[in-house]
């Protein structure tokens, strides 16, 4: 095997304690005494970013949003000098640098800013030079110098990026499981590792809830086709490859089942039924910053309908303040909240060629006496609502109906 440039990123919880860095610094040094070149991108120890959040909020409750970046780019910082001095104490040569330092160059949306470039001559010129290169995960710098981050979870985007402008030879993204599941192992103990995954199951899955990467980075990871290996940073085994194609032999219809309950569904009753009521509602959402995921409008009776849509759990009290106002104004009913909800998706590029996979679905949940209050579609998802105390069941029984178990 020759020499290969490998971008490795470690997650909070890869680098919690001390004994998790060493162990990282070991994991790393590993590779280069095989003489790989390395680029490892770290986020903030095990839960920092959360605790500088919360630290804020007690000063102000409404921070700006560049003190923000200033503040939780600290994070990061702390991880890279301490994984240098790790590695340095095996006696290998490391070098820490900064987002800024590096060149990731962002536009000045600051929390969420979005990398305009990377100007990666300080890495390559760090590698020539024989060190093992650690980059910060998650922020970047504005052309004014200022420093911004890349949303949360945005080490992931970090390393996707470096990988793709440097034409590194892998991408691992080293996480606390073994790789992408079928399903959560915590509610089914027979979910399978599955060993590759398409982009866009992989986006689809992050956007219905499934936590392993950030949505943004796989989005860069399809756009410049860089393959990603999720994996254990505590084990050996190989993870799941993230892929643009996966050849089998059989297509599997259905690739695996995803449960969200953190969001609510908030009902408007009795809601004149004419041209421009839904617009004005979800104008004035959207306008607030409040984001809606599924929408619902029942038929129309005597000129009057139901409107019901999810919400992020933590955005539900805003967006019921809002709803109520604009409820008032176009002369509609009650406003309701349920908050003991869950979404459950299945996720599958097969479905694009494979017909009945939504009555399939449904049966499973009809036989199980499970009530589907919502529905919603994509080229490559089902996702129903259905109430919170049946999603474990939801999950089991669709697992095992679409074949996924060990
Ligand atoms: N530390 C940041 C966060 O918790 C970035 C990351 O972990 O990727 O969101
Ligand atoms: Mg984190």
């Amino acid at each position: 095997m020759g020499k290969k440039l490998i971008v490795q990123k470690f997650g909070g919880s890869s680098v919690a304690n001390v004994e998790r860095i060493q162990n990282v610094a070991k994991r790393v040094v590993s590779y280069r005494k095989k003489k790989h070149d390395l680029v490892v991108v770290v986020s903030a120890l095990g839960d920092t970013t959360d605790e500088l959040i919360e630290l804020a909020a007690k000063i102000n409750q409404h921070p700006a949003e560049r003190e923000m970046d200033m503040l939780l780019s600290t994070g990061e910082q702390i991880s890279v000098a301490l994984l240098a001095m790790a590695i340095h104490k095996l006696g290998f040569e490391a070098i820490s640098f900064t987002g800024a330092q590096v060149g990731i160059i962002t536009d000045s949306s600051h929390t969420r800013a979005r990398i305009i470039k990377i100007n990666a001559d300080k890495i390559k010129e760090a590698i020539k030079n024989g060190k093992i290169v650690i980059v910060a995960g998650f922020q970047g710098v504005t052309l004014n110098q200022d420093i911004t981050t890349l949303g949360r979870g945005g080490s992931d985007l970090t390393a996707v990026a470096l990988a793709k402008e440097l034409k590194a030879d892998e991408c691992e993204i080293y996480t606390d499981v073994k790789g992408i599941y079928t399903t959560d192992p915590r509610i089914e103990p027979n979910a399978k590792k599955i060993d590759e995954i398409t982009y866009d199951e992989m986006l689809e899955m992050a956007s219905l809830g499934a936590q392993v990467m950030q949505g943004r980075s796989i989005e860069v990871a399809k756009k410049f086709d860089v393959p990603i290996h999720v994996r254990s940073s505590f084990e050996k085994d190989t993870g799941t490859m993230i892929i643009k194609e996966v050849k089998k032999m059989e297509e599997v219809v259905v690739s695996a089942i995803t449960l969200n309950r953190g969001e609510s569904k908030i009902t408007i009753c009795d809601v004149p039924d004419h041209p421009g009521v839904a617009a004005k509602i979800f104008k004035e959402l959207a306008g607030n910053g409040v984001s809606v995921d599924m929408i619902v409008q029942n038929v129309g009776h005597l000129r009057q309908t139901d409107i019901s849509f999810t919400v992020n759990k933590t955005a539900s009290p805003k967006t019921l303040k809002i709803t109520k106002k604009v409820a008032k104004k176009i002369g509609a009913g009650q406003v309701l909240e349920d908050a003991d909800i869950a979404r459950v998706s299945i996720v599958g590029v097969g479905m694009k060629s494979h017909p009945g996979v939504a009555a399939k679905m449904f049966e499973v949940l009809a036989i199980n006496k499970i009530n589907i209050e919502m529905i919603s579609t994509s080229d490559i998802s089902i996702s129903c609502i259905i109430q919170k105390r049946f999603a474990e069941t939801a999950v089991k029984s669709l697992h095992d109906k679409f074949g996924l178990g060990k």
